[in-house]
């Protein structure tokens, strides 16, 4: 059959996240998925300023990205999109999927999400289209369990739940750490540690 001589379509994974900042959970997870799926890259793409979030400040995009960048150097697989960061306006889940797409011909998507952030999928804008567009991957995150109703509603052959290493790191963990004083290290990458304080992040009312 034709198989044999048709090159296999590209497998993309998408990482989104605001990354405020990343941390490992974020890199465990993507790692797993790219495994799984035998991905040829997983693109990370750090949020622009997101909706969900506007009760708190979030970090200047261009930090979030440039900790994504450090954080992700060392893996041949892993790049940083400037997608969202670069697009007027909140981000939508929608819209980075879209801009992938257009960028990437003959390239199956992979949108890999975290157990909590794969539960609140139908508030996000037009939720049904999302579907045609990537394939969702769930991933164990501990502290949010995946009730049978977290799956409600989604195409059963449009969504994967992936076990993976519990990490228990959040990036408000990581900040919160940060203003007591107490250490990061070992839960987001070395160059992460150094760029937070370097540019004496998340550190506001606590001398240093
Ligand atoms: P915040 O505390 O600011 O919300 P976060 O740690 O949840 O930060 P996000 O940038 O909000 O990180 O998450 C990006 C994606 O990574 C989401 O899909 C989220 O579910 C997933 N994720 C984050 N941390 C983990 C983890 N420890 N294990 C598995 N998935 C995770
Ligand atoms: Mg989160």
């Amino acid at each position: 059959g034709p198989g044999a001589s048709t090159p296999r379509r590209r497998r993309v994974g998408v990482m989104g996240g605001t990354f405020d900042p990343i941390h490992h959970g974020h890199l465990v997870a993507a790692s797993e998925v790219q495994s799984w799926f035998d991905l040829d890259e997983v693109v990370f793409v750090p949020t622009g300023q997101p909706w969900q979030k506007s009760d708190r400040d979030v970090s200047p995009a261009e930090h979030r990205y440039l900790m994504t960048v450090v954080a992700t150097a060392s893996n041949p697989r892993f790049t940083v999109s400037r997608v969202d960061i670069d697009r007027e306006g909140p981000t939508y889940t929608i819209d980075t999927l879209r801009d992938l797409t257009a960028r990437l011909p003959d390239t199956d998507l992979y949108f890999i999400t975290g157990a909590d952030a794969l539960a609140e999928i139908f508030t996000w804008r037009e939720a049904d289209e999302l579907f045609d567009l990537a394939q969702f991957v769930g991933c164990t995150r501990p502290g949010y369990d995946m009730t049978a109703g977290t799956l409600d509603g989604i195409p059963a052959d449009r969504v994967t739940i992936l076990e993976i290493p519990a990490l228990a790191i959040s990036s408000t963990e990581c900040r919160e750490r940060r203003a007591k004083g107490e250490p990061v290290w070992y839960l987001v990458p070395d160059g992460v540690v150094q760029y937070i304080a370097k540019h004496d992040l998340y550190a506001t009312g606590v001398p240093s």
